[in-house]
């Protein structure tokens, strides 16, 4: 009966349907017929971990389910045809695309890296309708102090160049991505990684930016930087700002409530739905400070990941469009994904995921959410009906 005592204890944020909700919680169901389905995937799915999707046979769904792939990285050059810097097939930019508004993405914001990703990103955004972020990742931020003219430069280039792109099609709608690394302190120092977090903090404030953050064990420092720079209990609107998103959050649960408690959403992708403890991770996540992405090309979900037993539910037809099937890049073909390289289009799939951690909630309900929290934070009118 463990499931069922899970159940019951855990907090509904979703608010499931009272059908759901009785049926879990009825007290005289015999231990036999609730057999926990999750011991097919044993070395998947751990017995002890509080997660409480029990596996079904795929579900019928309907509805119209869109998305915005929140972080995306469309300057990398594999969507171009070159893995790791070498040219291994054609230039498919168009059809991941293509793929991409079959699945439902109607939109996307770019992520950017650095000053040179930032022109490039706005110039994509520009080209096709999409939005970018204006900022330098915690691994690059060694750049800041490599720059011709210094920090202080580096940091007046990002600035005139959000200021030159803040309305209309193609338009900068975050600050990032910014952040902290400490898994990655080779490319730059916790040192330097704090200096230039800080100093991007300050664009959020003068141009009342959502943030479009970067958080990887370094928690404790992260919050401590974001709080001395006034970013509370409403994500810095009191200094400024306008709030931010964690992305592609793979942190505790304790860490997501401390995030949302400061005003901040969280985004969740493939790499943050990798094991039991992301999942628990994933379910805690309010409603109203979900986001869903991709961080295509990185962060493609697996066979090995945790996710996998949650997405053999997802109905067949849903399947081929989230996650077409991929040839590798020696044996590319046109029309086909690559495998390896994550697309937007199977942002999908991570939201299948949250909707099968949240036992009760239509998948609808689910994307629709995070839709609305995006269209909001982002200020993406366009998209508001
Ligand atoms: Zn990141």
């Amino acid at each position: 009966m463990r499931v069922i005592r899970l159940l019951k204890s855990a907090p509904l944020l979703w608010r499931p349907t009272q059908a759901i909700v009785r049926s879990v919680a009825r007290p005289s169901l015999p231990p036999s017929t609730v057999k926990p389905a999750y011991i097919r995937y044993r070395g998947n799915v751990s017995q002890n971990m509080p997660v409480t999707v029990v596996a079904r046979p795929a579900e019928e769904v309907k509805g119209n389910f869109r998305f915005i792939d929140i972080g995306v990285n469309l300057t990398d050059p594999v969507f171009r045809g070159y893995h790791h810097g070498r040219k291994k097939h054609d230039d498919d930019f168009e059809a991941v695309l293509e793929r991409s508004r079959a699945a439902g993405v109607k939109s996307m914001i770019i992520t950017s890296g650095s000053l040179h990703e930032s022109k490039e990103a706005l110039e994509l955004a520009k080209q096709h309708g999409f939005y970018a972020t204006v900022g330098c990742h915690p691994t690059r931020s060694a750049q800041f102090d490599q720059f011709r003219g210094g920090p202080d430069a580096y940091l007046a280039a990002l600035d005139a160049l959000i200021a030159q792109n803040l309305e209309g099609k193609g338009r900068v709608v975050a600050v990032g991505e910014c952040g902290l690394d400490y898994d990655r302190t080779h490319f730059a120092a916790p040192e330097v990684q704090k200096r230039h977090f800080r100093s991007q903090l300050a664009l959020a404030k003068k141009y009342h930016l959502p943030l479009f953050l970067h958080s990887r064990a370094a928690h404790a420092d992260f919050v401590q930087i974001l709080r001395e720079e006034g970013f509370r209990g409403d994500g810095g609107r009191g200094a400024g700002a306008k709030g931010g998103v964690v992305h592609s959050f793979t942190g505790t649960p304790e860490e997501a409530a401390e995030l949302m408690d400061m005003g901040f959403h969280i985004s969740i992708n493939g790499c943050g739905l990798k094991t039991t403890e992301n999942l628990a991770a994933a379910k805690s996540v309010r409603p109203d400070r979900i986001m869903f992405e991709t961080d295509a090309p990185w962060c493609s979900m697996t066979s090995t990941h945790a996710s996998k037993a949650h997405l053999s539910s997802l109905p067949a037809s849903l399947n081929g469009l989230y996650f077409p099937q991929a040839t590798k890049p020696e044996s590319f073909v046109h029309g086909k994904p690559v495998k390896g390289r994550n697309e937007p289009g199977a942002i999908g799939g991570v939201a299948w995921v949250v909707h099968r951690l949240n036992e009760g909630v239509p998948f609808e309900k689910v994307t629709e959410k995070a839709w609305k929290n995006t269209v909001e934070l982002f200020g993406l009118h366009e998209l508001r009906e």
